[in-house]
């Protein structure tokens, strides 16, 4: 089986081919980066545009790469949401145009299925796991039980993780997109500086809070009299280490409960383009260890946005018999709990 999977619900247009032998065929990412970089963050109309002037010279390159044409396909895929609404659009009508050019059946992908389901391609693990995602717009653990099949155990009450790492790239002066920054300058920092608040920290549940941290830094800049680099790099480390402390206090939590419910501690995935911060790489590898539990981290480029994981969940889900019809409407939201499946039993 052979699919083509297309990703247009951020900043990233993205077309794939992917196969049931979880073979990536081709794997093509536009960033749009540059376009959004003046405004300091994803302005979604400037984003709806650059998918649409890219979107279909880049599935022709994909298909390319993969070495296959239209002929080949067995069906195509797309993120129906949650996104940045019009940019999900650009995506699913191309998708519905081919399916019904091609006579092919039609995959809406859940954007978050597809982040959760990455791991089976990378990996090939069997269900049930347990995801930790962490990324610009979302922050969630959730308990994997199958295609269409998820419990979720906690998320963040406000800001998603990579965002309070974006706003307090911006508050410390690092630029767009924050993330990467912030780990960068806090590699000569003082961890133990500033002592910022652990939102959470200790209290029952998996829930996240990010946005009093968030205030915790500005406040903490701005009763410096100066603001060198050595402060920024401090504030940076105290910052990062007070997220995987609070990170690392939710797993735990998780992994007690997911242990309860499944007998076994794991394994614990890590998605999301938060996933490439070493720091909380190490402190989640220390907290599996604790678990005797494994970790797994999906290669960097699989973490963040690509179309591969939208074609291998549409892989997942046509081999399940699940297809959707062309009247399907993009959502805005989406959330993990509202995907039903009647309780398949999917072939390993
Ligand atoms: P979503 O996938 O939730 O729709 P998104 O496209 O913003 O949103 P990703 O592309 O998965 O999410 O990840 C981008 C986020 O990851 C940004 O918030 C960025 O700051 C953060 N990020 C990237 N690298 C790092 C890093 N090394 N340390 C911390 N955060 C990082
Ligand atoms: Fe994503
Ligand atoms: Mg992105």
């Amino acid at each position: 089986m052979i699919v083509l999977g297309i990703e247009t619900s951020c900043d990233e247009t993205a077309a794939a081919v992917v196969d049931d032998t979880r073979r990536i065929r081709s794997n093509p990412v536009l960033s749009q980066l540059d376009e959004h970089r003046p405004f300091g963050g994803v302005v979604p109309e400037i984003a709806a545009r650059s998918h649409l002037d890219h979107l279909d010279s880049l599935i022709l390159r994909a298909l390319d790469e993969a070495d296959v044409g239209f002929g080949d396909l067995d069906g195509v895929a797309a993120t129906g949401g949650p996104g940045l609404i019009g940019g999900v659009f650009v995506g699913v009508m191309m998708a519905k145009a081919i399916a019904a050019a091609r006579d092919l059946p039609f995959v809406a992908v859940n954007h978050l299925e597809a982040h959760a389901l990455t791991a089976r391609l990378t990996d090939g693990i069997e269900f049930p796991y347990l995801l930790l995602l962490v990324s610009g717009g979302h922050c969630q653990l959730v308990a994997v039980n199958g295609v269409g099949d998820y419990t979720r155990y906690g998320g963040t009450v406000d800001d998603a993780v990579g965002e309070a790492f974006d706003k307090t790239a911006k508050l410390l002066d690092l630029g767009y997109p924050g993330g990467p920054a912030v780990e960068r300058v806090a590699r000569d920092g003082d961890p133990l500086r500033f002592a910022l608040p652990r939102p959470m920290l200790g209290r029952p549940g998996c829930d996240f809070s990010f946005s009093g941290l968030k205030t915790a830094v500005r406040q903490a800049r701005q009763g410096l009299d100066s603001f060198a680099a050595q402060d920024a790099a401090d504030l940076a480390a105290s910052f990062q280490q007070a997220v995987a402390e609070v990170l690392a206090d939710r797993c735990r939590h998780a992994l007690d409960r997911f242990q309860q419910e499944h007998g076994k501690a794991g394994p614990l995935v890590v998605a999301g383009g938060v996933a490439a911060n070493r720091t909380l790489r190490a402190t989640l590898s220390e907290v599996v260890g604790g678990h005797d539990a494994a970790l797994l981290a999906p290669p960097l480029p699989l973490c963040t946005d690509n179309a591969a994981m939208i074609a291998w969940t549409g892989v997942e889900r046509l081999r399940l018999g699940l297809s959707d019809p062309l009247d399907f409407a993009p959502r805005p939201r989406w959330p993990l709990e509202d995907l039903r499946v009647p309780s398949p039993v999917s072939p390993a």
